[in-house]
């Protein structure tokens, strides 16, 4: 009995952690996870009678007829400590501490069910008893089986009480205890019969013998207690409850308990099976039996629990944090889901993440080819070259070389290199802008905040616009750069006319003549070219250096400056989480906690096997 009862108390524990609080649990409750017992039998075969006795206490209405007319689902509750008192499902918070109006509470009950008749209702009464002298376990009383309708039943009440009974007894997880009189012949036992329909193999049932006292004289149960007359899996157990005159005397348990002991004792023909017979014995058998399933069934019970945790936690993982309570703690926390963004948004610019790799597509693919569509050619065709440089040399020609004209030439040649510069800031920019939603979306932590979501989106948007603009003013400053200053080596080296021993001094008309002026027009494309090589590799590495490089940088630095001026109340509205999402976390902890606990007492009982 310590055993078990130790064993049950760490099973409540678990299971009161488990499924008692009322959660939608999908894992058993400690009553589903415990095994019930029932008594079945014919009518006065003496089920209430063995009951009590297993219960140790009186408290069941018992007596000839038909007493028990409502199945009576008894919970024993163990508590640690304080008086015992039993209490109704349909009085709650009236506790009985009187055994005897407990029992007069159930007569009462079932007639303001059925009406002071012999009528049978299906409708359970719900007792529990909370003791410190009890294990936790479900004992079930039942009418007793009849087999013809009396005065005031109806037709159907065979059939509605065995399928009543029935309906306690198929359940895999109950004990049955199948009440036989000693005095009428085993081959009528309807209890026998029942029980044999649903646990064929007998791993459930105990035989239990009533009566044996009251037999015939010359007449004895051994041929039935040693199972030669029926055998069951399990070996008959021999009871001498107490006789209705004893009821009537109201003799208490321990004197009716010793009585039967002597009884079994002293009786030569059962002295041989005295010590497996009677209550006391009955009570220790069911206990062991209770015991063992109980501990078969702590694996499944185990890995029930371990899964539950398992889903529990991911879900909570899913939620995420809960929010600080004070400001110091929400800055805290919103920084931090900060950070988680900005290491998301650098790992798709350093490749652990994909999508950084559009940037070079830009400077490898779509510069090169803006700049190769740039038709410089039409720019430097022959009757452009001419006006430009004719408009250069204003009123008078110029004398050796067609210095302004060059200029001007080279000047509105390169102009157009800006629209390619251009459109690569707006390119990685795009690619960035694209990148930031991505890595909002990949963080997690961020979707548990819609507010803080849209504040940082939109911050890091912001700071990727303003050094969009940097880098516009800084790429084209490259190419203004190359316009505001030619390199002179270049021009030094060209071949000149002079030392071609070309004739300086070319009338008016040679001076703008086709081939001079084609010779000036490659001469600017070739400058042009030159120059594009050049704005080809630096306009990348001003890019980078304006966009990439500071969006890595400092991405929220201005989100984290208007962060710090930002009051508890005001970082609270960051953190607006659903509150359902809150109230869903809390639960969820909750019942985590209390999984674990019982995780761990469970496993305490594993490992005591
Ligand atoms: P139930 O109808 O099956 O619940 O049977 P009860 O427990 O109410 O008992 C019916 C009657 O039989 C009561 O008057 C009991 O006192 C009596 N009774 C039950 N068991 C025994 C027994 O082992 N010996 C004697 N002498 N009377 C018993
Ligand atoms: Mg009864």
């Amino acid at each position: 009995m310590e055993n078990l009862i130790s064993l049950v108390n760490r099973l409540q524990r678990a299971c009161t952690a488990l499924g008692d609080h009322g959660d939608e649990s999908a894992l058993p409750t400690l009553w589903d996870s415990l095994p019930s017992i029932a008594v079945v039998g014919g009518q006065s075969s003496g089920k209430s009678s063995v009951l009590e006795s297993v219960v140790g206490k009186d408290f069941l209405p018992r007596g000839a007829g038909i007493v028990t007319r409502r199945p009576l689902v008894l919970q024993l509750h163990r508590i640690d400590e304080g008086r015992e008192y039993a209490e109704f499902a349909h009085l709650p918070r009236k506790r009985f501490t009187d055994f005897a109006a407990v029992r007069k509470e159930i007569a009462d009950e079932t007639d303001r069910e059925t009406g002071r008749s012999k009528q049978i209702s299906t409708v359970p009464i719900y007792l529990s008893i909370y003791s410190p002298n009890v294990v936790n376990l479900t004992l079930i009383d039942l009418p007793g089986l009849t087999k013809v309708a009396v005065e005031g039943q109806p037709d159907s009440i065979v059939h509605d009480i065995e399928n009543m009974v029935r309906s306690y007894i198929e359940k895999p997880n109950c004990i049955i205890l199948a009440i036989s009189p000693a005095n009428q012949d085993i081959a009528t036992s309807d209890a026998i019969k029942i029980s044999r329909e649903v646990d064929p193999k007998g791993e459930r049932t105990f035989g239990v013998l009533t009566k044996i006292d009251l037999m015939d004289k010359g007449t004895d149960a051994v041929d039935m207690l040693e199972g030669r007359s029926y055998k069951l899996q399990f070996p008959w157990i021999g009871v001498v409850n107490r006789s209705q005159a004893d009821i009537n005397k109201s003799v208490d348990m321990i004197a009716a308990r010793r009585r039967e002991r002597e009884y079994f004792s002293s009786t030569p023909e059962y002295k041989h099976l005295s010590h497996r017979m009677g209550s006391e014995h009955l009570g220790k058998v069911l206990s062991k039996h209770l015991e063992s399933v109980i501990k078969s069934r702590i694996p499944g019970l185990q890995s029930l629990i371990n899964k539950t945790i398992i889903e529990l936690e991911t879900e909570l993982s899913r939620l995420g944090k809960p929010i600080a309570t004070d400001a110091g703690g929400k800055l805290y926390m919103i920084m931090e889901i900060c950070r988680i963004f900005d290491q998301i948004f650098k790992e798709h610019l350093d490749g652990i993440r994909p999508g950084g790799d559009k940037v070079y597509n830009v400077f490898d693919n779509q510069l090169p080819a803006a700049l190769k569509r740039l038709q410089f050619d039409k720019q430097l065709a022959m009757e452009n070259v001419r006006k430009l440089i004719t408009e250069a040399d204003g009123y008078q020609p110029h004398l050796i070389a067609p210095e302004q004209g060059y200029r001007r030439l080279i000047e509105s040649t390169l102009v157009t290199i800006k629209g390619p510069a251009e459109a690569s800031v707006d390119a990685v920019h795009a690619i960035l802008k694209d990148l930031v939603h991505k890595s909002i979306n990949e963080t997690s932590e961020l979707k548990q905040y819609p507010s803080l979501r849209v504040e940082v989106a939109s911050a890091a948007c912001e700071s990727l616009d303003r050094m969009r603009d940097e880098s516009k003013k800084a790429t084209l400053q490259l190419v203004e750069m190359e316009c505001s200053y030619l390199t002179v080596d270049f021009f030094r080296k060209l071949p000149q006319d002079i030392e071609k021993g070309g004739n300086p001094t070319h009338s008016i008309f040679d001076r703008y003549n086709d081939s001079y002026l084609r010779r000036i027009g490659s001469n600017v494309l070739s400058y042009v070219h030159m120059v594009v090589g050049t704005l080809r590799n630096s306009i990348p590495k001003s890019v980078v250096y304006c966009q990439v490089r500071e969006a890595k940088r400092s991405l929220l630095d201005h989100f984290f400056a208007e962060l710090g001026k930002k009051e508890g109340k005001q970082l609270g509205t960051l953190l607006d989480e659903d509150p359902g999402i809150m109230q869903r976390r809390i639960s969820l902890a909750k019942r985590l906690e209390l999984y674990r606990a019982a995780q761990s007492e469970i496993d305490t009982v594993a490992w005591s096997k």
